[in-house]
């Protein structure tokens, strides 16, 4: 009995996992010509400051614009992109359009913003990174202090050694580099002060129950005094609420990101964002 209902499991899930495997082909295949066909896009979230009381900047964030499934989330296609190596293409695509934008709103007088991009571990291991960054730098005209890259804690962890070389080079262009997603991956500090950081973003597991659970709430103290021993930006990302924000102000947080201040729009609609005097609530 049991054993006949274990095989029948069985088959369900290997049926599933055919299905799952034809999907990821048929996406692998069509992922190899969004570039050359135009088909992905950022969108951009602003980053307020909590100190200046206005948004200081932006974070790119990738979609993949489908002609029939629509506007893809990256979570989608990136693990995707990463396994056949596109990610190296489409994470050069990723900085050369941010800085487009960035230089764009420079253009249009908007002084002193500054530009978040994601940059996934592949890049950072395989790919010349800091060289890539350099000419794209150059060819765009953006000025490096106000590029950031943001990399999860895993995707440093990865190889260590090598992270902090490729992040020194590109910390010496006088790009920022921030740790995305802080707190979800490996609990080893050791190696924060082996990096040459300039940024700490909290993660939104976090900070979605801040005011509601006492745990998240001294997590989150904890990472903004830790970040600040440290000489790091604080950032806190998935802000909803009035009272997050109130809790992030009242511990010293520097900056938030989130829907409560705005959710990620594109291009025109961020430079009209970025345009209007602080409008976000006090
Ligand atoms: P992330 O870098 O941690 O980005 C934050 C994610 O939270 C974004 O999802 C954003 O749209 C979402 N978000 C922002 N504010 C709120 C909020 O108030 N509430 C909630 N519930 N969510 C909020 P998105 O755009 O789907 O991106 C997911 C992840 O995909 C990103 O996480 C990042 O790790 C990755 N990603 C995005 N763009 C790129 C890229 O160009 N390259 C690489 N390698 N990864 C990227
Ligand atoms: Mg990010
Ligand atoms: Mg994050
Ligand atoms: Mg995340």
């Amino acid at each position: 009995q049991a054993k006949a209902a274990g095989r029948r499991t069985w088959q369900v899930y290997s049926a599933s996992m055919d299905e799952a495997t034809r999907r990821r082909a048929t996406l692998a295949g069509l992922l190899r010509r969004v570039v050359e066909r135009d088909e992905l896009t950022l969108v951009y979230q602003p980053r307020y400051s909590l100190h200046e009381q206005r948004v200081v900047g932006a974070e790119a964030l990738l979609r993949w614009r489908h002609p029939e499934f629509g506007l893809v989330p990256p979570d989608q296609f990136i693990p995707l992109a990463e396994d056949t190596g596109l990610i190296l293409e489409i994470g050069e695509w990723v900085l050369k359009e941010a800085c487009t934008t960035l230089r764009q709103w420079q253009s249009a007088g908007l002084d002193g913003m500054r530009m978040s991009v994601n940059v996934s571990a592949i890049q950072l291991l395989r790919g010349d990174l800091a060289s890539t960054l350099a000419r794209i730098l150059a060819e765009t005209g953006v000025a490096s202090g106000q590029l950031e890259l943001e990399l999860t804690e895993s995707a440093i962890m990865a190889n260590v050694g090598r992270s902090a070389s490729v992040l020194h080079a590109c910390r010496a262009l006088g790009v920022g580099v921030a740790v995305d997603d802080f707190g979800t991956g490996y609990s080893s500090l050791a190696y924060l002060k082996r990096l040459p950081l300039t940024t700490l973003k909290i993660d939104q597991e976090f900070v979605g129950d801040l005011t509601r659970d006492p745990d998240d709430e001294a997590i989150t103290s904890t990472v903004i005094a830790m970040g600040h021993s440290l000489s790091l930006t604080v950032v806190a990302e998935g802000v909803e609420t009035a009272g997050q924000l109130k809790f992030l102000r009242d511990h010293g947080c520097d900056e938030v990101q989130g829907h409560y201040i705005a959710a990620a729009m594109d291009r025109d609609a961020c430079m009209a964002f970025l345009s209007r005097p602080a409008m976000v609530p006090a």
